[in-house]
């Protein structure tokens, strides 16, 4: 099956074998899912995802044994890369949680027998996963979550609630961190469990985001169940096992963000040029500003990923890049509605699919109102999940700067 990709010691050379694995599978007029409706879109992304599975794309550094093409971190970096570059994505949305976060997890903490049930259900897309961390009272401070689980007979029963649930309408089971034991410090008697979302005990309720879109979602537990067996690691001890989760973004998102966030740039320095703002010097000063923010976020990522190839793992210095990247996509989309001007009220034409998840538009995408909107809306969402910007520079002052707590 793996009939393209495959272990290979020599990265010059695989990047020759991803560059052709493109050509082979797209057109020749190609210029990035932005140029397909949303119903094209749609259907090019369950294709593409079959495609990738195929050829051993989809969890590219999974062993060959689950499915993978068991790649090294060089080479998984480097295929997201050339994905990047031409536009089309690594998976479909949910697949964030369904291979990165809880397939890696199984295959560094699961049972031989939940990696041999969950893994290939996940690559063949039958089993698609959403994350349950964050809690209506418990986000930055996961810890002191409060759904709780009890052992009745060979069951767990769950009850409490989970929210911003992203893609939990999509999902058929869900990785949750639950309270097992109310006695121990707080860090201590937290589990995380594997639960199937149909079933009478959850009840997924879709939230409306600012842009208008139900990503995410609020998702109930009423004695929920789910097999004693489906626990990940072991009872009372899934805080490691929940931070290796938010541990496996490793690497490809410092080479990705930066094409990704060129690309949008040099989308927008179009628009000004077309619309005639580039010719404003107050707006020339903003654009040569964000410029030089794109720039040094393009080194930020590089020194990060040159680090973490030499085998660096990523320390706190990660928030850094965190930090930077998600503030100047805030300020990149707010000047673009400056750009827009009038047009900047009214989101008219083609709006974004969601196969980037809350970064930029899809690649080769048109200069619409509805595109820089929904953008600009969305990127706000960028400096709360995985760690809000006040978190990020806590562990800044305190983990680099060595300022008191
Ligand atoms: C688009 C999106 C998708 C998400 N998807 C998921 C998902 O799929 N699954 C999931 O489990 N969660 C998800 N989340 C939730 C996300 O992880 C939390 O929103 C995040 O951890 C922040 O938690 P909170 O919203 O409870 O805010 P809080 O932690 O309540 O923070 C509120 C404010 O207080 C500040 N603050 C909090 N603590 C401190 C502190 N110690 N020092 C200084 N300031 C502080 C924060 O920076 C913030 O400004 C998603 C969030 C978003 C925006």
């Amino acid at each position: 099956m793996n009939t393209v990709a495959g272990p290979s010691t020599d990265v010059g050379d695989f990047r020759a074998r991803v560059r052709a694995f493109l050509d082979s599978e797209l057109p020749d007029d190609w210029a990035g899912v932005g140029k397909l409706d949303h119903a094209e879109a749609r259907e090019f992304a369950q294709r593409w995802r079959a495609s990738l599975a195929e050829h051993g794309f989809l969890a590219a550094s999974w062993p060959v044994e689950y499915g993978g093409a068991g790649l090294t971190d060089a080479e998984r970096v480097l295929l997201a890369e050339e994905f990047a570059r031409v536009g089309v994505p690594t998976g479909i949305m949910n697949d964030i949680f369904s291979i990165v976060m809880i397939g890696n997890t199984l295959l560094h903490w699961g049972t031989e027998e939940q990696k041999k049930h969950f893994l290939p259900r996940i690559l063949s897309g039958q089993d698609v996963w959403c994350q349950g961390y964050s809690e209506p009272d418990s986000g930055s401070d996961l810890a002191s979550l409060s759904t709780r689980a009890v052992l009745d007979g060979d069951e767990w029963v769950i009850n409490g609630q989970k929210i911003w649930t992203s893609g939990g309408h999509l999902a058929d089971w869900i990785f949750v961190l639950v309270r097992t034991n109310s006695e121990a410090p707080a860090h201590r008697g937290i589990t995380m469990l594997l639960v199937p979302i149909e079933q009478d005990g959850v009840d997924v309720r879709p939230i409306k985001n600012i842009a208008g879109e139900s990503e995410f979602n609020e998702v109930y537990f009423t004695d929920a169940r789910c097999p004693k067996e489906n626990v990940v690691g072991e009872v009372d001890k899934g805080w490691p096992v929940a931070m290796t989760l938010l541990g496996f973004e490793r690497g490809e998102s410092a080479a990705t963000l930066p094409i990704m966030f060129r690309a949008e740039l040099d989308r927008l320095l179009d628009l000004a040029r077309e619309n005639g703002a580039a010719a404003e010097p107050v707006m020339r000063d903003a654009l040569a500003d964000i410029y030089i923010d794109n720039e040094v976020m393009r080194f930020l990522g590089r020194d990060s990923l040159a680090r973490f190839l030499a085998g660096h793992a990523p320390g706190p210095d990660a928030a850094i890049s965190k930090l930077f990247w998600s503030e100047y996509h805030e300020k990149a989309t707010e000047l673009a509605l400056d750009v827009l001007e009038r047009e900047s009220l009214v989101a008219e034409g083609r709006r974004p699919t969601n196969t980037t998840l809350f970064q930029t538009d899809d690649v080769g995408a048109p200069n619409t109102s509805a595109s820089w909107i929904t953008t600009a809306l969305n990127s706000r969402s960028g400096t709360i999940y995985a760690g809000t910007s006040e978190i990020q520079k806590t562990i800044i002052g305190e983990k680099l700067l060595g300022l008191p707590k």
